[in-house]
C-alpha cells in the first residue's frame, strides 16, 4: 500500500522532452489512470515511477519517502507489462511462485501466499495446469497472481488490455476492476483509451505533449474540462465547440452568440473582446421550437435509445444527443436549449477554461 507524490517531473531524452513538470497525487489504494495520445508520456511517466527511467529533474515521494533516484529493486513496485508474458516451460503455481522462490523465501511460505492468490484470482483449480493449454482470461489471470503474489507496494500496467478484443477487453476491465476493490492496492494504469479510463479510474491525469492538462475524478474531469484538449478528448461524441468574439464581466451569467443571449454558470473572470468558445456536451442540447439559437439538420444516427443529431449552425457544427422518439429530420431547421449549468467557456487562443460558478474549485485551486 504507498501513496504516491509526482512533484515537477521533467524528463529530457537528448533535446526532446517527453514530461514536462508534472505534478499529481496518487492516493493510498486508489486505481489511478495515465491518460493522453499516443507519444504524450504516459509510459515515460509510469516508468519514472516505478524506477525503469530516471527523472532529469522533480521528484517522486513514495509514503513521504523520495525516491526518485533510487533504482527500480529498491521500490517495491510490480510492473505488469503485458499480461501474457508467462514462462511457457512452467506450470500455473511454478510461473506464480517464481518471484518469491527467486527472493530465496521458505517453501511452506511459498505455498501459502501461492495459495491465497490463487484463492483471490479464482484459479486454485488450474495450479498444476500447464500455461501452455490456458485460455487467454486464465494465462492472464496468472501474470496478475506473479504480480501480487510478491506484495508489492504499488502495482504499475501499462496498457494491459490493449491486444485483446473489444468484448475480452471489457470483460478483463470489469475483472481488473473488481480485483483491485478486492485488494485496494495502489494502481497506476496506462491507457489512450478514454472510455476504459473513465470506467475503471478513480482518478485520472489528462496528459498532452508531456503536460499534465488536467488531474481529478472522471466526473470532474467530464463536467469540468480545465482545457479545450481535455473537452474535446473525453466523451464520444466529444464536446461541441462553438466559436465567436465576445467579452464578458465577473458576475455575468451569460454570453452574446450570434445576437442571442446564451446562460452560462456565473463567469468570474473579466474578458474584453477576443476569441472564445463555447462548450456544449451532445446530452445537454435539447431540440425546442422556442430555443433561439438555431441550425439546420444535416445528419442524424439511430442509436436505439438515443439518436445523434448534427446540426449546422453559424457558429460551429453540433452533435446533439437526444431521445430517439424525438423527431428530427435532415434538412430541417430547429431551435436548439443548452442546459446553461453544465456549459463551459473556454479562450480560443490558449484553449484554458474561464473560471465560472460551476467549476470553481475543480481545477484552478
Ligand atoms: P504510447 O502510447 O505511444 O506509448 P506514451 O504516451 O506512452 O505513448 P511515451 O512512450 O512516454 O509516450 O513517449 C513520449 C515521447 O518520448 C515519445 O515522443 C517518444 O518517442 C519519446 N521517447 C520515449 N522514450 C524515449 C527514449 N528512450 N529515447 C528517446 N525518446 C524517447
Amino acid at each position: 500500500m504507498a501513496e504516491i507524490v509526482i512533484r515537477n517531473l521533467r524528463k529530457e531524452f537528448g533535446n526532446f522532452t517527453a514530461v514536462k513538470q508534472s505534478s499529481f497525487t496518487i492516493g493510498d489504494g486508489e486505481f489511478f489512470m495515465l491518460l493522453g495520445p499516443s507519444g504524450c508520456g504516459k509510459t515515460t511517466t509510469l516508468r519514472m515511477i516505478a524506477g525503469l527511467e530516471l527523472p532529469t529533474s522533480g521528484e517522486i515521494l513514495i509514503d513521504g519517502e523520495d525516491v526518485s533516484q533510487k533504482p527500480a529493486s529498491q521500490r517495491d513496485i510490480a510492473m505488469v507489462f503485458q499480461m501474457f508474458a508467462l514462462y511457457p516451460h512452467m506450470n500455473v503455481r511454478k510461473n506464480i511462485s517464481y518471484p518469491l522462490v527467486s527472493q530465496g523465501l521458505p517453501k511452506t511460505q511459498v505455498r501459502e501466499r501461492v495459495a491465497e492468490v490463487a484463492r483471490i484470482l479464482d484459479i486454485t483449480d488450474i495450479l498444476d495446469k500447464p500455461v501452455s493449454g490456458l485460455s487467454g482470461g486464465d494465462r492472464q489471470r496468472v501474470a496478475l497472481g506473479r504480480a501480487i503474489v510478491r506484495r508489492p507496494k504499488a502495482f504499475m500496467m501499462d496498457e494491459p488490455l490493449g491486444a485483446l478484443d473489444a468484448e475480452f477487453r471489457e470483460h478483463m476491465a470489469e475483472e481488473l476492476r473488481a480485483l483491485h476493490d478486492r485488494m485496494k492496492a495502489t494502481t497506476v494504469y496506462v491507457t489512450h483509451d478514454q472510455l476504459e479510463a473513465m470506467q475503471m479510474g478513480d482518478k485520472i491525469v489528462v496528459m498532452n505533449h508531456g503536460v499534465v492538462e488536467q488531474f481529478g475524478t472522471p466526473q470532474e474531469i467530464y463536467d469540468h474540462p480545465a482545457t479545450m484538449f481535455v473537452a474535446d478528448f473525453i466523451g464520444s461524441p466529444a464536446m461541441n465547440f462553438l466559436r465567436f468574439n465576445g467579452s464578458f464581466r465577473g458576475g455575468d451569467t451569460g454570453v452574446i452568440l450570434g445576437g442571442q443571449q446564451i446562460e452560462t454558470p456565473q463567469l468570474q473572470e473579466e474578458v474584453s473582446a477576443r476569441d472564445l468558445v463555447l462548450g456544449v456536451r451532445p446530452e445537454h442540447i435539447a431540440l425546442t421550437d422556442s430555443g433561439l439559437y438555431r441550425g439546420r439538420i444535416s445528419a442524424t444516427e439511430y442509436l436505439g435509445t438515443t439518436q445523434i443529431v448534427t446540426i449546422d449552425a453559424a457558429h460551429g457544427t453540433l452533435k446533439a444527443r437526444i431521445p430517439s422518439g424525438t423527431v428530427a429530420r435532415v434538412g430541417e431547421t430547429v431551435g436548439m436549449s443548452f442546459l446553461a449549468p453544465t456549459l463551459s467557456v473556454f479562450d480560443a487562443g490558449s484553449g484554458r477554461a474561464f473560471r465560472t460558478s460551476a467549476n470553481q474549485g475543480v481545477f484552478h485551486g
